[in-house]
């Protein structure tokens, strides 16, 4: 499932034709990721010109006026793309905006992603901070972790209300930094070291596959083929799909069970219960 890096490039993609006029918005009305929004109500965009976007978390927003917004969710395998302005509708394309220049394209063949649209100025200002964000500090997550004190650290990682935008690669990358197991109980945890580790992931996650990558790659969402450029070898990233893999650190087979209902995988060596 893409997380804020992969989500971040996804943004990019629309984002090459920003100030660019929707001349027609094409939906394939029994497309699931209308469940929250009609298809024909996307027709609102046509005539309107693409202004502003941003991500926030696993979320992108797109701006067509002072309280015209598509938000789109890509779910679990969601793809944003560009095309040629004649781009030939393919299976899976279910929302496609046209300009004179390009196809913008939301695709996806397993339908958890989501369009809404918002007539709202500001249907985002109550979202929490984002990892990345100045107001992600040691004190907001001493309060996070001290109320949610018996969560494990993965499930508190996850929480989309607390860390916006982490999803499970991240979440096992910052806990095998830590060097802590991701069972670990929250409240017993200091803010400032989790703080730091989570925005070292993030902000690593961001450069390396948002910064690095042109486009999101074609051949799905497989995990760790999300693209072309990923992090470096010394994260657990290039080694926690594999089969076999081990701790880059101590070269320690890595373990896998499910925590926090996702499948983890941890360093027994380096992240001690
Ligand atoms: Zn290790």
């Amino acid at each position: 499932m893409p997380e804020l890096a992969e989500v971040e490039l996804a943004r990019r993609q629309w984002a090459a034709f920003h100030g660019q006029k929707i001349l027609t918005a094409e939906t394939h009305p029994k497309a699931r990721i209308y469940r929250d929004c009609p298809a024909p109500a996307l027709r609102i965009l046509e005539g309107k010109k693409l202004l502003s976007s941003k991500a926030h978390g696993k979320r992108m927003l797109f701006t067509f006026g002072p309280q015209l917004h598509l938000e789109v969710h890509l779910g679990m395998s969601g793809k944003l793309s560009t095309s040629s302005a004649d781009h030939a509708i393919e299976k899976h394309d279910h929302l496609i905006l046209r300009t004179s220049k390009a196809s913008l394209i939301f695709n996806d063949y397993r339908m958890f992603g989501r369009v809404m649209l918002y007539d709202l100025a500001d249907p985002w200002a109550e979202l929490p901070p984002q990892p990345q964000d100045s107001r992600f500090s040691v004190a907001y997550l001493r309060k996070k972790m001290t109320r949610h004190a018996k969560k494990p650290l993965k499930a508190l990682l996850l929480d989309q209300t607390i860390c916006p935008g982490i999803g499970n690669w991240m979440a096992d990358e910052i806990c095998w930094k830590l060097g802590l197991h991701p069972a670990a109980p929250s409240g017993q945890l200091d803010p400032a070291s989790v703080r730091k580790a989570t925005r070292f992931v993030t902000l690593g996650a961001l450069k390396h596959i948002a910064d690095k990558n042109e486009t999101a790659s074609t051949d799905g969402f497989a995990p760790g083929s999300y693209v072309a450029q990923v992090p470096p070898k010394n994260w657990l990233f290039q080694h926690r799909w594999k089969k076999g893999g081990t701790c880059p650190k101590c070269k320690t087979d890595l373990a896998r069970d499910t925590i926090a209902t996702r499948t983890t995988a941890w360093c027994p060596t380096c992240q001690k219960p």
